[in-house]
C-alpha cells in the first residue's frame, strides 16, 4: 500500500524516544485514514511514541471492509525506496504487480515480500470485480545502510510455519518463534507474529529478550500482560523480557511485532525510507519526472502523486 493519506512531512526516527531497554507497557492510539472508497486503515506505526519497532517502520491495519460489486482496493502505481513492504493477508484476495514484472495474487494466510531496495515501483488492486471481504496488515521494514541499495525483489510465501500452543494459533510470519523460521528473506533481527484463538486460549510465548515488541490486536479482544487490547491500541512492550502472556476469552486475533532496536537513524516521508532530505528530492523529482523507477503494467489504477513537501496539502492527497 501507499503512504497516502498521512503527514507530509518526513518523519524522523531519532524524534521518538529509543528502546527504553526494559519491560514498559505503553498503549499508543492508532491514527484512522481513508485510503479511497470507505476503506479505514489503522496506522499504529509510526505514531508519535515510537517511530519504529525493530526495523519495523510502518503498519498498517486495513479493515475489515466489505467492498460490493464493482468497487475493491486500488492503490495505484507508486514507488518505494529504502524498505521492504511485508503484506499479511487475512480476508479477501489482492493483486500485486510491480515494475520487476512480477503479478501475484496474495490469499489469506500468505505474505507478500517487496524489497525496494534503490527503487521500485508496485500497484495494489483487489484481485475480482466482485471483490467482497477484505481485511489485511501492511508493515514495512526498514532495510540497514549495508542494504538499502541492493536491488529490487519480490517473493511470495504460500506456506508459513504454524505452532499450535495453548490453544492460539501462532503462525510466524517472519523471523524465528518456537523454533520456527519463517521463509521471509529480511536484513535485521527482527519477528512477525499472527497469533490466532479460535476459543478462550491462554499462552506465555517465549520471546528475545534482546528485542524491543508491540502489540497490536487485528480482532476481538486479547489481554497481553493484563492489558485488555482491542483493534486500534498498539501495546508498546519495550524490551528483555522472555515471555509475553497472552489470554482471551473468546476468538480473537493479535499480531505480535519486534527486532532488535534499529541503530541506525531513518527518514521516512511519503513511500521512501533514506537518510537525507537530499535523497528523498531525488527520489521525488525521478518519479515525477517519470524516470529511474521503471513502471508498472496492467494495475487499472492511476499512478500516485507524492504529497507536496512543502506541506501544501492541496492536490496531492487521495
Ligand atoms: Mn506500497
Amino acid at each position: 500500500m501507499s503512504n497516502l493519506a498521512l503527514q507530509s512531512e518526513g518523519s524522523r526516527s531519532t524524534d521518538c524516544p529509543a528502546c527504553p531497554g526494559k519491560p514498559v507497557l505503553e498503549r499508543i492510539e492508532a491514527r484512522t485514514a481513508e485510503i479511497g472508497e470507505g476503506f479505514t486503515i489503522r496506522r499504529a506505526v509510526p505514531n508519535r511514541q515510537r517511530r519504529m519497532v525493530g526495523a519495523w517502520c510502518f503498519l498498517d491495519h486495513a479493515g475489515p471492509a466489505d467492498y460490493g460489486p464493482g468497487k475493491g482496493l486500488h492503490v495505484g502505481p507508486h514507488p518505494h525506496i529504502g524498505l521492504q513492504t511485508f503484506t499479511w493477508l487475512i480476508e479477501g484476495e489482492v493483486m500485486h504487480r510491480d515494475s520487476l514484472g512480477f503479478e501475484q495474487v496474495i490469499r489469506p494466510g500468505q505474505v507478500n515480500l517487496m524489497t525496494a531496495g534503490r527503487g521500485i515501483v508496485h500497484a495494489e488492486d483487489s484481485a475480482t470485480d466482485d471483490p467482497g471481504r477484505l481485511h489485511a496488515a501492511q508493515l514495512w521494514i526498514a532495510l540497514p545502510n549495508a542494504e538499502r541499495q541492493r536491488a529490487p525483489g519480490f517473493h511470495h510465501y504460500r506456506e508459513l510455519p504454524i505452532i499450535e500452543s495453548g490453544g492460539f494459533r501462532v503462525t510466524v510470519l517472519a523471523g524465528t518463534a518456537f523454533r520456527r523460521i519463517a521463509p521471509a528473506e529480511v536484513f535485521s533481527p527482527l519477528v512477525g507474529l499472527d497469533i490466532t484463538a479460535l476459543r478462550a486460549a491462554q499462552l506465555a510465548a517465549p520471546l528475545n529478550p534482546g528485542f524491543e515488541h508491540a502489540a497490536l490486536t487485528l480482532s476481538g479482544e486479547v489481554e497481553v500482560e493484563g492489558e485488555r487490547l482491542t483493534p486500534g491500541t498498539l501495546l508498546y512492550l519495550g524490551s528483555a523480557r522472555e515471555q509475553l502472556s497472552l489470554r482471551c476469552g473468546a476468538p480473537a486475533r493479535l499480531m505480535l511485532i519486534g527486532g532488535e532496536p534499529f541503530k541506525e537513524e531513518i527518514l521516512l516521508w511519503w513511500n521512501f525510507v533514506a537518510r537525507t532530505q537530499e535523497e528523498m528530492v531525488k527520489a521525488t523529482a525521478d518519479w515525477n519526472a517519470g524516470r529511474y523507477f521503471g513502471e508498472v503494467k496492467g494495475s487499472p489504477s492511476p499512478r500516485l502523486a507524492p504529497p507536496d513537501p512543502a506541506g501544501n496539502r492541496k492536490g496531492s492527497r487521495k
